[in-house]
């Protein structure tokens, strides 16, 4: 049997000429939180959506546990949609009004209950709800109220409720708090945090939020115009990150002390992130990259380990042993020892990766 609860390899999404995603390959261990990082348009939320098949992919492979999913038509998919569940971004647009709260936490058991798989446990759908409902935080007496009666943050509890209400082993998070007021976004991240480690299921987190990668992931994934550059623990991805765009989009992450915020160099981009329809050669990183080589607009870098536990990087200035360039005002000064520093980080926004922060 598999550790993994999620593998993708080579996995290819294109919208026509779009190529959304371009060859991604990771895998998720049971019980494990692996964070998804890149500007709007890299291609994450496709990836999430990949994953939960509300797209099937053009290419490549994915695999739930130990099953191929892939390109399973909606019948043969009927006994793998429990296994997987999707939180949206934006709560209002993804409950459905017309439905009350209960009978949109209860919908997934609905479903079980007319495919034949609803577990014994679970046949008293009300109080299944009340208790999801508990767990989420809300009073069972939410369940006759309308979505729309709620706040944000409720909305989002109702959400994850209904997400979890089929005891999936994988959940996808796909940036679960960005559409959030900034006071109820830590309460929906502790909340979360809480879940995933009580129940057990795997996560793909797919966020913007710096600091929440920090408090939540064991792994991070950075990916950049539809392929993966950089993977790997998340102390490694933090303390030693080895490719350039990870390196810039960690230093554009602003940090909460003012003294600290004005003395740090962000790493300055430039150009806003080029076009998937036609994507740079080489490497795509390479119109961007301050310290791209003439290799780099013609070779296309390979994903390759560096140091321990599964760090890997696609660039051609890495080191086999993690030592390269740090794009952060230190150039071949990084070594490949963790120095387990951290941001402090709140949210990189895609200004200040194009803008540098320089303020
Ligand atoms: Fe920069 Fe070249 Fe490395 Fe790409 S391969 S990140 S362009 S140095």
């Amino acid at each position: 049997m598999t550790e993994y609860a999620l593998e993708l390899e080579d996995l290819v999404m294109h919208f026509g000429p779009v190529r959304a995603v371009d060859g991604v390959s990771l895998q998720i261990r049971k019980g494990s939180v692996l964070a998804l990082v890149g500007e709007s348009g890299s291609g994450k939320s496709t990836v999430g959506r990949c994953i939960v098949r509300l797209l099937e992919p053009t290419g490549g492979t994915v695999r739930l546990a130990d099953a191929d999913i892939t390109h399973l038509n909606r019948r043969r998919l009927r006994p793998h949609r429990r296994d997987v569940s999707i939180v949206f971004q934006d709560p209002a647009g993804s409950l459905d009004p017309r439905l009350s709260v209960g009978d949109v936490v209860g919908e997934p058991l609905q479903l079980m209950r007319r495919r034949g798989d609803l577990p014994a446990e679970r046949r008293d759908i009300p109080a299944a709800v009340a208790e999801e409902l508990r767990r989420v935080g809300l009073r069972p007496e939410v369940a006759q109220r309308s979505p729309h009666e709620l706040s944000g943050g409720q909305r989002q509890r109702v959400s994850i409720a209904r997400a979890l209400i089929s005891s999936p082993r994988l959940l996808v998070a796909d940036e679960p708090t960005s559409a959030l007021d900034v006071s109820v976004q830590a309460s929906v991240l502790n909340l979360l945090a809480d879940l995933q480690r009580a129940l057990g299921f795997a996560c793909l987190f797919i966020t913007h939020d710096l600091s929440a990668v920090e408090y939540l992931a064991d792994d991070v994934a950075v990916m950049y115009l539809g392929q993966l550059v950089e993977t790997g623990p998340r102390e490694r991805i933090f303390g030693v990150p080895a490719h350039p765009y990870t390196q810039a989009l960690l230093s554009a992450a602003p940090v909460p002390d003012p003294a600290t915020q004005r003395a740090r160099r962000p790493v300055l981009l430039g150009d806003d992130l080029p076009s998937a329809i036609d994507p740079p050669s080489g490497c795509r990183f390479h119109t961007r990259c301050p310290v791209a080589v003439d290799k780099c607009r013609t070779v296309v870098p390979e994903v390759r380990e560096i140091g321990a536990g599964g760090h890997r990087v696609a660039c051609h200035l890495v080191n086999d042993d993690g030592t390269g360039p740090d794009v952060r005002g230190n150039p071949a000064t990084r070594t490949g020892t963790s120095t387990g520093t951290s941001t402090g980080s709140t949210e990189v926004t895609d200004d200040a990766i194009n803008e540098g922060v320089h303020r």
